[in-house]
């Protein structure tokens, strides 16, 4: 699209002149323990920052996880070497071409791609005056229900969390297993089920922590919980085994690890696998393509959730633009590490979480407020691409 064509459809657009990537060490409050491993000490995410030629800017994250989608260090490269470039003098208005030419040029790697088309749409709205919900084709419910997940070794620190929850709003648990002794996970629901209450949804993820080959007989067991679902009980590739286990439980199935796109969720519907999946901006590629598989899921008669990463407010507020403006998501979003998992965020104010409900802005772009200082001086690592 020529600059005159834009100019006369948008008004004051110009052109994307530079990008800055930084690589950040972002330490969390305690251990998280998951059925694929620990998450200790902290977490290496990747940021990007887009300029166009009229000043205007755009801020966009990467936030990886080695054993589910990728590394920093991958994901670092990616930008600097192959996407970042060919986005150069391009313009934010046309976001869905810029990225389908990524798409061309470099194979996987979506948790880059996210951090791009979240910086394309903070940019755009930025040079619009617009929220990010606005290119993503308006406001379809700003007040976001939030899932807040109990992963903490010590099941006593997350019965105090539970509490701090609750008093706060927070109806909505996810309680991550697949660590323990069966016998000695049934006891820890319990505890924890007992902590949510009766008017809370309480659901459970064991991030693919199970082998297929006695999982039925585990997981027939927690039929009596009456949780809102069971996540990705054992590896995503194993769909036909998934299928087969559903047909054996009253508990709906969310499909998380197994569904990463389109065509994944094609499978997955096609094979009757799933009655939900995890839509991830940092899985699909960005917000777009969130939205895309919202839209498909529905059309399939699946329920939809907004899960995330290890994410900073930057991500979280890319993950809650696109649900504030898709229809679906009825099983809530899990934006809580910025205000209950880092130690600090690298938003100079804190995420718009407030009574249970992330509260998605009208102001322009994603609305964040980045600290520059902070992203600039305690960069692990950083480049400039112009
Ligand atoms: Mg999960």
């Amino acid at each position: 699209m020529t600059d005159s064509v834009l100019h006369e459809a948008v008004g004051n657009v110009s052109e994307i002149i530079k990008a800055e990537v930084f690589v950040h060490e972002l330490p969390v409050r305690r251990v998280r323990r998951h059925g694929s491993g620990d998450v200790a000490g902290g977490v290496r995410n990747v940021f990007v920052r887009l300029e166009a030629a009229c000043g205007a800017t755009g801020w966009g994250e990467a936030a990886p996880w080695p054993v589910f989608t990728g590394t920093a260090e991958a994901n670092f490269s990616a930008l600097k070497h192959y996407l970042l470039p060919a986005i150069l003098g391009g313009h934010a208005m046309e976001a869905p071409s810029l990225l389908a030419d990524m798409d061309r040029r470099l194979v996987g790697h979506p948790e880059a791609k996210a951090a791009i088309d979240s910086a394309l749409l903070d940019l755009a709205g930025q040079q619009l005056g617009a929220p990010a919900w606005m290119s993503l084709g308006g406001c379809y419910n700003r007040q976001l229900p939030l899932s807040v997940s109990l992963a903490d070794p010590e099941v006593e620190a997350d019965i105090d969390l539970v509490q701090r929850l609750l008093s706060e709003g927070v109806r909505i648990f996810k309680i991550k297993t697949g660590f323990l002794e069966h016998k000695d996970e049934l006891i820890r629901l319990e505890q924890l089920v007992d902590a949510a209450g009766a008017n809370s949804s309480v659901r459970v993820d064991y991030n693919q922590g199970l082998p297929c080959f006695d999982a039925r007989r585990k997981l027939v067991d927690l039929d009596s919980f009456g949780f809102t679902f069971i996540e990705q009980p054992f590896a995503g590739r194993y769909l036909e085994q998934l299928a087969e286990l559903r047909d054996h439980l009253k508990t709906p199935i969310l499909a998380d690890e197994a569904v990463f796109s389109l065509s994944d969720l094609h499978r997955t519907v096609g094979l009757r696998a799933a009655d939900a999946i995890s839509i991830k901006i940092m899985k699909c590629g960005g917000p777009r393509a969130g939205a895309q598989l919202a839209a498909a899921a529905e059309g399939a008669g699946l329920s939809t959730y907004g899960g995330d990463m290890f994410e900073t407010a930057i991500a979280h507020a890319a993950g809650a633009h696109m649900i504030c403006a898709t229809k679906g998501f009825d099983l809530g979003c899990e934006f809580y590490h910025s205000t209950y998992h880092l130690e600090r965020d690298l938003q100079s104010e804190p995420f718009w979480v407030k009574d249970g409900y992330v509260q998605v802005p009208d102001r322009p772009g994603l609305g964040i407020h980045v600290d520059e200082d902070r992203m600039r001086g305690e960069a692990l690592a950083s480049c400039v691409v112009n």
